[in-house]
């Protein structure tokens, strides 16, 4: 057997207009970015918070290469921990308001780790069905019996709890879902999970450093501190670093300790990017400058793109989906910008976002200037007219 059945898999994407040529950055994240030699306007990356190249982060990064090197050794149940690790997860438990915190090389392997550990095959998870990728792996590594509840629909998941009261359930969602922006309905999560018995657990990546107060995330925003089993987070979007963590009790953290396996199996993260991730969280917690800016020109640049006629999704947070429907149409879109504008907008088709439903998802940060808006909302409207868009 040859692997040419790659290539069908391949042309057929190329001919249905989905297939990704990805971009290669020279240089740091920032507002602007440079590719292939040219000055782009960066509208895509998860740098809520400007914190990738922030000056404080990478001398924190150097410092922790001094002291500790640049590699782990091991894992970390073997002789991968070191004293940043620790200071990292209490400085985390204590920006979370939780007992505990556990830290993994990824949120993506945040999900894997706890999921598994929480229910079997004789269990129960009961999920939302615009939960990230992370979050379906980890509920198949677990071998429970899954079902998924349509978005946000409520009534859908108090009948599953209800069907399924006697079992072991843990109810999963997205904080903020990321292709749309919008917010899981948390109170009301938590209210019926507590009525049914059911374990909680909430996956706050494009929530931490956005909502909540200095970016606690959306268990602070909600006020349900405490009420939430498990809060699971990300260091790689606004803490601007990389590596993933999950906050709860002190029993959930010793449980994990023993038996997560990216926690057993995989090493650790690196001396500087936990360093930086410290100099992350103690600029959150001094000051909320950041997390106002982000959310001041969030709010302008969405307000403006709409005044000029393109279509919003029903995003709440700094997340914005500018709906475009046809896959070739968002791909058109985003090449313009990208040939015409220098601005890097990148489009999210089928199978990201379901079909029909295709979008550029633009991510304002707080890096961005009022310049660069302007800069960006102006190359929105030129490319949207040039192509008949608005
Ligand atoms: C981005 C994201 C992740 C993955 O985080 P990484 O740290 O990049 O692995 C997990 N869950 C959700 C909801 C995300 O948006």
């Amino acid at each position: 057997m040859s692997l040419s059945f790659l290539q069908e898999h391949l042309t057929a994407l190329q001919d249905s207009k989905l297939y990704n040529r990805i971009k290669v950055i020279e240089g740091a994240q920032g507002a602007w970015v440079e590719i292939d030699g040219r000055r782009m306007l960066n509208l895509c990356s998860n740098n809520y918070l400007g914190l990738a190249n922030h000056p404080a982060l990478r001398e924190a990064a150097q410092r922790a290469i001094e002291e500790f090197g640049v590699g782990p050794g091991a894992v970390r149940s073997i002789a991968g921990t070191n004293s940043l690790h620790q200071r990292l997860e209490e400085q985390l438990a204590h920006f979370k308001k939780t007992e505990a915190v556990l830290s993994f090389q990824s949120g993506f392997n945040a999900n894997l780790a706890v999921i598994p550990a929480l229910v079997g095959k004789e269990d129960v998870i009961i999920s939302d069905a615009l939960n990230h990728a992370s979050i379906i792996d980890g509920c198949r590594l677990s071998r429970a019996t899954v079902y998924v509840y349509p978005h946000r629909d409520m009534a859908a998941l108090e009948k599953l709890l209800g069907e399924n009261q006697g079992r072991k359930v843990l109810v999963i969602t997205d904080g903020v879902f990321s292709m749309d922006g919008d917010i899981a309905p948390l109170p009301e999560i938590a209210r019926l999970a507590k009525q049914y018995g059911a374990i909680t657990m909430v996956d706050d990546a494009h929530g931490e450093g956005v909502l909540g107060s200095h970016g606690r995330g959306i268990v602070d925003h909600f006020g349900l501190h405490g009420q939430i089993d498990v809060e699971v987070g990300t260091l790689s979007k606004a803490f601007g670093v990389v590596g993933g963590f999950v906050a709860g009790s002190k029993l959930l953290i010793d449980y994990l300790k023993q038996r997560a396996r990216p926690f057993l199996f995989s090493s650790a993260l690196t001396s500087a990017d936990v360093a930086a991730c410290q100099k992350a969280v103690e600029i959150l917690d001094a000051s909320d400058e950041l997390v106002s800016r982000l959310w001041d020109n969030a709010r302008y640049f969405q307000q403006q793109i709409q005044e000029a006629g393109f279509t919003l999704g029903q995003t709440e947070t700094p997340i914005t989906p500018v709906m475009l429907g046809e896959s070739a149409l968002a791909q058109a879109l985003s090449e313009q910008l990208f040939a015409q504008e220098a601005v890097f907008a990148q489009a999210i088709v089928y199978p990201t976002v379901p079909q029909g439903k295709a979008r550029i998802r633009v991510m304002v940060s707080a890096a961005h200037s009022q310049e660069d808006l302007d800069y960006g909302i102006a190359a929105f409207k030129r490319a949207g007219t040039q192509l008949g868009l608005i």
